[in-house]
């Protein structure tokens, strides 16, 4: 192909064949097209979009840039859920044991944190010796045992969409809404699924901050989900506060553990309920049901064995990994909590040590936010707003406005 020609069509507004955004993602996979040139078109792509068309070429030439999951014949339905991200979002820990328990296969590719939003893997390896790195045929082994197995993007899954991110990354051109479709949904539509629930967020905490970008996003990734014969629904719910009621990844494991056991906070144990409706074939009730008498937890607790993790360490994890410094945020007046900001809670984990600011940051499992309020509770003066669980003095300290910024109490 004659590159520069590709990126001019794209630059003046002309729609792309798939055989030519075909071409281009064989050619960037191995190196033959260089990054400048896939920045170049990058750009023009976010500036001149893509058709709907187009977006699923592009989905399904970086689905087959790698590997996709096979099964055997016969096997039950797979499923999955993708949420676009936010703080405290522990849902894919409760959920893919959850509907494993319901005769489904649940073949989770997860991510890392990157910024503010938390990273199932990294919550994965707080739990001491989890492996995320199955091969695939250890993934298979896995499905055929237990119907569950939580894994990271092997290096044969979507290597185009890992060169691409990378690229995107540094050259501010993530948020173009055809290029994050493209990049979601190769990955999961990789896993070749039969049906997929979408967790699409918006508000302070999330990728897209209104509720109209978050349901264009929606549409954009449903329609390709679709359009490959997966049957693809979604929900769009809020990210102003944190989810549930720790930031952090230890923290969010314990809390995990406690919603599995029939337990933990409503919003959490609510959502997640909501998301396997989606995709399950029984009732929300017989869900809710396998969370409050063991199934759900005697499941996760094979799928951490099965991946080598610890299980004895899971009900006492955030003990486990428990920070040396531990203070309590304090409310400044009585009255009613009005804001507890995701985005400045999600910035304060960061800044703690629990999330990343680049993909190479090691992660510290320890640290992170506790017993935080929910907006709409009633405070007295002093009460504790958060428990803020860092690695030194000077840490908490330097964290203390963020979470001042993030805590109004009204
Ligand atoms: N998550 C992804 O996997 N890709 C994007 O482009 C954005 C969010």
């Amino acid at each position: 192909m004659h590159v520069p020609t590709f990126i001019e069509r794209k630059r003046d507004g002309a729609e792309l064949s798939a055989a030519e955004i075909e071409a281009f993602i064989q050619g960037f996979t191995s190196g033959d097209i260089p990054e400048y040139q896939a920045s170049a078109w990058a750009m023009a792509v976010y500036f001149q979009g893509m058709t709907a068309a187009e977006t699923g070429h592009l989905t399904r030439a970086m689905m087959h840039s790698g590997s996709v999951l096979k099964y055997p014949a016969g096997s039950p339905l797979k499923v999955d859920k993708h949420s676009t991200g936010g703080v405290g979002d522990k849902v894919s820990l409760i959920l893919a044991p959850l509907l494993a328990c319901d005769e489904l296969w649940v073949p989770m590719i997860s991510g890392r944190g990157l910024g503010i939003t938390g990273g199932t893997l990294d919550k994965l390896e707080s739990i001491p010796g989890f492996r995320v790195g199955l091969s695939e045929a250890e993934t298979l082994a896995q499905l055929e045992k237990l119907g569950v197995a939580m894994i990271g993007q092997t290096a044969s899954i979507c290597p185009a969409d890992k060169k691409l991110y990378a690229l995107r990354d540094v050259t501010a051109t993530v948020p173009s809404q055809p290029l994050i479709v493209a990049s979601i949904m190769s990955k999961k539509l990789a896993e070749s699924l039969d049906r997929l629930v979408l967790d699409v967020k918006f508000g302070s905490g999330a990728f897209m901050k209104t509720r109209e970008q978050a349901e264009s996003l929606a549409a954009a990734l449903t329609n390709v989900g679709r359009e490959m014969g997966v049957k693809t629904t979604h929900l769009l719910t809020p990210m102003d506060e944190p989810l549930g009621l720790t930031a952090g990844n230890a923290l969010e494991v314990a809390e995990s553990v406690e919603c599995l056991q029939g337990r933990g906070p409503v919003d959490l144990r609510e959502l997640t309920l909501n998301l396997a409706g989606e995709v399950s074939n029984v009732s929300r009730e017989r869900l809710a049901g396998w969370l409050d008498d063991g199934t759900a937890w005697r499941k996760f607790v094979a799928m951490v064995e099965g991946q080598g993790g610890d299980a004895k360490v899971l009900e006492r994890i955030a003990e486990h990994h428990r920070a040396p410094v531990l203070r309590d945020y304090l409310a400044p007046k009585a009255g009613i909590l009005g804001r507890m900001d995701a985005d400045a809670i999600g910035r304060a984990v960061v800044a703690l040590g629990g999330g990343r600011s680049r993909a190479t940051d090691a992660i510290d499992f320890a640290v992170g936010c506790s017993a935080i309020k929910k907006v709409g509770s009633v405070v007295e003066k002093s009460q504790p707003l958060l428990r803020i669980h860092a690695r030194s003095e000077d840490s908490w300290q330097n964290v203390l406005p963020l979470i001042e910024r993030a805590a109004v109490v009204e």
